[in-house]
């Protein structure tokens, strides 16, 4: 186990590990800051190892894989050249470097679930136990999947009753199998979603508030196209049917108020995100939606001098792999400039 700075303090610490995340950390290792990673805990909710894109298929839009990449595969490459030059990652175990962390993406590392940045050096507190002090923090949190809200589709979600955010990690399980599914949502997610699905169900709806698609138009094309794909246009899902399993949805029009109900095998979530933020209680600022405020657009830094922030949590706009990256090499190019000028590193 890699304990030599567990009672130092940390030059930067690093929290989340999407893209921006193991971008931050490479360009942070390579920097010689030795940075300390907490890629998050795999309990399918919130910050996860190797962030959203554990989620996606194919990744057909990030340059330098002309025939696509799996998601995790692609989080898996981030994380191996990120701890090739020095990263350490904190597990249930303790801080691990790269010959301890065999088990890659896969394994119990730990979440932040407290920061006080209030004191100098930084005060962080994992939720398996671990504690440190840091100089700078890099905020690469990424953001959670958004339900709807109703009684029942909460329910069933806990439940396994056949509701999910996710069709990714889901839709491949028995219980899909042959039915007619449901997607809600009109964006490049949904789209992904419910073109996944029909590898396993009869027929899946999209059912959308609005008569035209979010999606970017070549996805939405695919959509359209699909011949197992059927558009619900202008329908907003006010209840979710059944006891143990969903039986069906209701379902409004969003212009004339009408009410049915659609039987369904299945429900899945595309509605969007929301930022990951909780942990910070507030400590940097954040815009009405929960996206950290960059003082200056052009960079990384936040409110709090010495935090700074890469990825979906700070980007409202772009969202995207390639931008989260991006964002995240600024994040740690700005953090060691900072340290430099402080003195700190
Ligand atoms: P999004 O673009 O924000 O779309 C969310 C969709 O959910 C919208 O169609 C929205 O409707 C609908 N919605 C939101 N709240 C709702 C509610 N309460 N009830 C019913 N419908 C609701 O989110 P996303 O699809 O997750 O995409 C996020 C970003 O990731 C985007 O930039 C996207 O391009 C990117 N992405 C890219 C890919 C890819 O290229 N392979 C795949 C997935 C995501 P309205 O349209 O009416 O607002």
């Amino acid at each position: 186990m890699n304990e030599k700075k567990e009672n130092s303090v940390e030059n930067v610490v690093i929290v989340g590990s999407g893209p921006a995340g193991w971008t931050a950390a490479i360009y942070a290792a390579r920097a010689a800051l030795e940075p300390l990673v907490f890629p998050g805990r795999a309990t399918g909710k919130d910050l996860m190892p190797g962030g959203q894109l554990m989620l996606t298929t194919d990744v057909e839009n990030y340059p330098g894989f002309p025939e696509a990449i799996k998601g995790p595969d692609m989080m898996q490459t981030f994380f191996d050249q990120a701890m090739r030059f020095g990263t350490r990652v904190v597990s249930d175990e303790g801080v691990l470097g790269s010959d301890e962390a065999s088990g890659g993406l896969y394994m119990p590392y730990q979440n932040v679930e407290e920061v006080d940045l209030s004191q100098r050096p930084f005060h962080v507190r994992g939720d398996g136990g671990f504690e440190c002090r840091t100089h700078a923090l890099i905020v690469a949190t990424g953001a959670k999947a958004n339900w709807l809200g109703l009684d029942n589709e909460q329910r069933l979600a806990q439940s396994g009753g056949g509701v999910s955010a996710c069709a990714v990690c889901d839709g491949a399980l028995p219980m899909f199998r042959d039915k007619e599914l449901a997607v809600v949502g009109g964006g490049d997610s949904a789209v992904e979603e419910a073109t996944y699905l029909t590898k396993f169900a009869s027929k899946v709806y999209m059912i959308h508030r609005r008569d035209k698609l979010r999606a970017s138009k070549i996805m939405a094309e695919r959509a359209m196209n699909h011949p197992k794909i059927e558009m619900v246009w202008n329908h907003v899902v006010v209840d979710v049917l059944g006891d143990d399993m969903i039986e069906a949805v209701r379902i409004k029009g969003t212009s004339n108020g009408e009410q049915r109900d659609m039987p369904v095998g299945g429900l899945f979530l595309a509605i969007g995100h929301t930022p990951i933020t909780e942990f910070l209680k507030g400590q940097v600022e954040a815009d009405d939606k929960g996206y950290l405020v960059l003082k200056d657009s052009y960079r990384s830094t936040t409110s709090v001098e010495g935090v700074f922030a890469a990825g979906d949590v700070a980007d409202s706009t772009y969202r995207q792999a390639v931008t989260a990256a991006g964002m995240g090499c600024k994040a740690a190019i700005d953090a060691e400039r900072w340290l430099a000028e402080k003195g700190l590193a």
